[in-house]
């Protein structure tokens, strides 16, 4: 990696979140070279969780939604810019305007983009939502409604569901796992939120595909045909069926590019790994787009939460400017939220099939419960509904690889 005399000129591609707080990070770690933003949308950088909350219900303004930078924060912003190359050998980012970037040091914040259902490009009516103009269309397209049918029981289709139904749209989620969140979550707690789910009114139907969509002659689906023979009359569907990473601009660079889903990979530190598995010097990424070796888990993870995106991008600038600390890796214990129907639900760490799951304090019935993930009794996760103090105290155990008899002694 190059020490930080010999960066004068660093160029961070994404100018959102973990972009920005990379950015952020190098300037108050006093790097006063050439700073360059680019970014694909024409918007400085904003918060993503409020397009699926507060915006798509309609109660904030997009305005509120902006990421917080420092007034004197200097840069040379390129927005509504895309990167379209990296050449390593010149040291280049190139933009679609032709132009390009030279620099010494590189942050790679692509971030990610929303999957699409094969056979709806085109369809007026189906919507993804990761962006600002997205949210916005799907409020609109809702608001005149009958009917909105979701596609994916995940985080992101459950919380669309939610802030819909809140809006008394009639929301249906369809999904073929058996459980709403159950990709992440697991199962043992599909009960609790599905209950939680159509005890305000969104329709559930859990196991079972969307096999084809009829669509009229002016190009809107109009109907969902399921995988059991049913219809779903519609006029607004939602895809939210997970996001790949944004990666096509490094394609052929010499990045290392995970075989499975394009993520770019990085070793323990933030720090990028070229395809022969040595660390590219002066190149770092965060947030959703990559792939590192977590340290604590001992596995290549990815992870597409708001708070590692801003951890990672602060501790990825960290690594680029190679201050001291920086090279034991980069060791945050993943944690995210989601609100849906006024409860907040986190979750801590990374469950993986066949982890243990114990429910240590309160109740599914009062919708107030602390549950935790383990593996040969060490934790690996925790979910909390309603408990935000104690799921900051379960991360600090998750870090410390404490057990779960550590749990009951805490609390004692
Ligand atoms: C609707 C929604 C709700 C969410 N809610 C929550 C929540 O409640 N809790 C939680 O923990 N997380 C939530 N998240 C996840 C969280 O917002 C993301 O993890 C976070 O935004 C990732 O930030 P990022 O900077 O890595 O990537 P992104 O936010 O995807 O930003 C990447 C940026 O790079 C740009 N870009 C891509 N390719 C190029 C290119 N070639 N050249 C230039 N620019 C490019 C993109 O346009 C984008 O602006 C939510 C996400 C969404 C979409």
């Amino acid at each position: 990696m190059a020490s930080p005399l010999a960066l004068e000129r660093i160029v961070v591609v994404g100018a959102s979140l973990a972009g920005a707080r990379a950015a952020d990070a190098l300037r108050r770690q006093g790097f006063a070279g050439t700073l360059d933003l680019v970014g694909a949308e024409k918007h400085p950088p904003y918060e993503r969780p409020p397009l699926s909350k507060q915006i798509l219900a309609g109660v904030w303004e997009f305005e509120r939604a902006s990421v917080d930078l420092p007034e004197d924060f200097e840069a040379s912003w390129h927005l509504g810019r895309t990167a379209t190359s990296l050449d390593l050998p010149s040291r280049t980012v190139a933009l679609d305007d032709g132009s390009a970037l030279e620099f010494d040091g590189l942050v790679i914040a692509t971030g990610a983009t929303p999957r699409a259902l094969p056979g709806t490009e085109g369809l007026s009516n189906v919507f993804t939502l990761r962006t600002i103009e997205d949210a916005l269309f799907l409020r609109s397209a809702a608001a005149s409604a009958e009917h909105v049918v979701v596609i994916g029981g995940g985080f992101i289709g459950s919380e669309v569901a939610a802030t819909l139904a809140t809006r008394e749209v009639w929301v249906t989620i369809v999904d073929p796992l058996p459980s709403l969140m159950g990709r992440v979550l697991g199962d043992d707690f599909g009960p609790y939120f599905e209950g939680l789910h159509s005890g305000h009114g969104v329709s559930l139907r859990l196991g079972v595909g969307v096999v084809s969509l009829e669509s009229t002659p002016d190009g809107a689906v109009s109907c969902c045909l399921l995988s059991d023979g049913s219809r779903l009359a519609c006029d607004v569907v939602v895809v939210g069926i997970g996001v790949t990473p944004a990666t096509g601009w490094l394609a052929g660079s010499g990045v290392a590019l995970d075989p499975a889903d394009g993520s770019v990979v990085c070793d323990g530190t933030c720090a990028v790994l070229g395809e022969n598995g040595a660390v590219l010097e002066g190149i770092v990424a965060a947030g959703d787009v990559a792939r590192w070796d977590h340290p604590l888990f001992g596995r290549p993870v990815r992870v597409e939460h708001w708070e590692n995106a801003v951890a990672m991008g602060e501790a990825a600038a960290l690594r680029l400017m190679a201050v001291p600390g920086a090279e034991t890796g980069y060791l945050d214990v993943p944690l995210f939220w989601s609100d849906q129907f006024g409860k907040k639900i986190q979750f801590v760490g990374l469950r993986s099939p066949g982890d243990e799951v114990l429910l240590v304090e309160g109740s599914t019935e009062e919708g107030k419960f602390l549950a935790v993930y383990s593996r040969d009794r060490v934790l690996t996760g925790a979910l909390g509904v309603g408990r935000p103090a104690r799921i900051i105290a379960l991360r600090n155990l998750i870090a410390e690889r404490a057990t779960v008899e550590a749990v009951y002694s805490e609390r004692s």
